[in-house]
């Protein structure tokens, strides 16, 4: 990685995981194509990227848009050439409620980011991952990708879904050089979760594990962007199909 080139594309570039690993794998020497719906945010991680001496270009795109993921896709091949590794991350959090009391608007609104958009990414991304011969893939599920957890169950359900995915596209493309990985934070200190302990107050259900996330404290944006440079490089060039938990014990 040091060496030769090395692009990366990371969806959710403008904020929390996605910024953190944009600024991990810069510093380890990729070049990042960032892509956030949000422009503001995402334009900042490319500033960010360039103050500490790295390259990238930012993509404004929504992961959940069929033609906003094939334009992502293609300016990375027209820009770079090449997709070495792609950090499949951006995604949305639910409101918190019981079953029943989840709208199909809501419903609709989780899996169309967290499903389709980390299933549009792993397709476009794929096909030229596939013509190159090689590339890794690190898709962001969730500890509630491996159990259930309360009060959120389209998440949880959407994050079960990402599992499936890389499992799946991980099986499918193990003998054509590509490999597919997940990664299951827990609790992580980022815009996502600032909103978690009102919502919980206010669904009337608080898990013992909160707010310590079991080992005290949440994780910091960059103990989850480590994760993600090693899996982006060859040194995890024996894994494919794993699901891994970065999650302070918060499965055990
Ligand atoms: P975050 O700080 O909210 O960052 C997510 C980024 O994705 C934001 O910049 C957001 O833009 C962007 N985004 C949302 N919908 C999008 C769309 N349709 N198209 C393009 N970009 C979109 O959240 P985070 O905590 O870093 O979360 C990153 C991933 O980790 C998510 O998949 C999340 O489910 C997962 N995760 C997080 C935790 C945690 O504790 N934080 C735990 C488990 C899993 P806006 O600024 O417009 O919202």
């Amino acid at each position: 990685m040091e060496t030769k080139r090395h692009i990366v594309i990371v969806t959710g570039a403008g904020s929390g995981i996605g910024r953190a690993a944009s600024l991990r794998l810069s510093q380890a020497g990729s070049k990042i194509v960032a892509v956030d719906f949000n422009r503001t945010t995402g334009e900042q991680t490319v500033e960010l990227i360039r103050e500490q001496g790295g390259e990238g270009v930012f993509v404004q795109a929504d992961v959940s848009k069929s033609e906003d993921v094939e334009r992502y896709v293609n300016i990375a091949v027209e820009t770079y050439g090449q997709i070495d590794a792609f950090f499949n991350n951006a995604g949305v959090l639910q409101k918190f409620s019981m079953l029943t009391e989840i709208d199909l608007t809501e419903f609709d609104r989780v899996m169309d980011v967290n499903v389709r958009g980390v299933f549009l990414g792993l397709k476009h991304v794929l096909k030229v991952m596939e013509k190159q011969g090689y590339g890794s893939i690190i898709n962001t599920a969730s500890t509630a990708g491996i159990r259930a957890e309360h009060s959120i169950a389209v998440y949880s359900a959407s994050k079960h879904a990402v599992v499936g995915l890389t499992k799946a596209a991980a099986l499918e493309y193990v003998r054509k050089g590509i490999r597919v990985n997940a990664i299951c934070p827990g609790g992580v200190d980022t815009a996502l979760t600032q909103g978690v302990p009102a919502m919980m107050q206010e669904s009337g259900y608080v898990p013992e594990e909160f707010p310590n996330m079991r080992i005290g404290r949440f994780a910091d944006p960059g103990e989850l962007a480590e994760m993600v440079v090693f899996l982006a490089s060859d040194k995890s060039s024996y894994m494919t199909g794993s699901i891994i938990a970065v999650d302070g014990g918060l499965t055990l």
